[in-house]
């Protein structure tokens, strides 16, 4: 039998309030591939992330994660098998220095000592032990917090927005690091606007708008060959 896929959604739909915020939606994805969410604001991105971390729960049909049901699996087993790095990582406010939280995610992967700062010296460096996450800029916490989630080595890792606030630099760092998992094998999720990023990263784009994927293909010929993508391309 071939290994349960890292992400898979079927026919999924989850309702937000009274909102249906995904319409069944079809997606897997396999390892060392790199798949990029787009759409426009509220089209059901984060949402989808949501669902393969358990977060939210399907109104109807199904969300795997490595074969497993993320809202009915314990947290040890499913950090495991995902990793998120959300869009605001608010934990980080109050977590100790950057020396202090890498050795706590270190602990908790189980990684070797010293892991987790290594992938901060390849993706902030100039960073310093002693140096407060209060103190650095949105784009840098959100850096150091997919340092700390890739210290895990999750086989899916799922990225919201991951280059909101980065420089030109410091998404060329990113964009290496997250090339450099997908050829180890993992495979990633990223839910993003910014379409030279997927471009750059993606296999595939999946298209959602109001909650269903309307397009999913190569990333050039959905971004170049969907009308809907069209005004979202402009406003960028
Ligand atoms: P963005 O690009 O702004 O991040 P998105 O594509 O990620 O948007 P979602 O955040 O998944 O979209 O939102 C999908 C729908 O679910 C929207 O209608 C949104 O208003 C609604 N929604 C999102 N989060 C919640 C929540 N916590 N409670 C209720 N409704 C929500």
């Amino acid at each position: 039998t071939t290994p349960a896929p890292p992400a898979e959604a079927r026919a999924l739909s989850v309702r937000r309030d009274r909102i249906q915020a995904l319409r069944r939606v079809d997606l897997t994805v396999a390892p060392g591939e790199t798949v990029a969410l787009m759409g426009r604001n509220g089209a059901g991105k984060s949402t989808l992330l949501s669902a393969f971390t358990g977060l939210v729960e399907p109104s109807a049909g199904t969300v795997r994660v490595g074969g497993a049901t993320p809202h009915r699996t314990p947290p040890r087993d499913l950090v495991r098998r995902v990793g998120l790095v959300p869009q605001e990582p608010r934990d980080l406010l109050y977590a100790d220095t950057v020396a202090d939280e890498c050795a706590a995610a270190d602990r908790d992967a189980g990684a070797a000592s010293g892991t987790c700062r290594d992938l901060v010296g390849e993706l902030l460096p100039g960073i310093t032990d002693g140096t407060h996450p209060r103190d650095l800029s949105e784009g840098q916490r959100l850096t150091l917090a997919l340092a700390v989630v890739l210290t895990a080595r999750p086989p899916l890792l799922l990225l919201d927005e991951p280059t909101r606030g980065l420089d030109y630099a410091a998404k060329a760092r990113l964009v290496g690091v997250v090339r450099g998992l997908a050829a180890d094998g993992h495979a990633i999720v990223l839910a993003t606007h910014d379409v030279e990023l997927a471009a750059e990263l993606a296999h595939r784009v999946v298209l959602l708008a109001e909650g269903e994927v309307i397009a999913d293909g190569p990333t050039a010929e959905v971004v170049v060959s969907s009308p809907s993508f069209a005004p979202q391309v402009s406003k960028i």
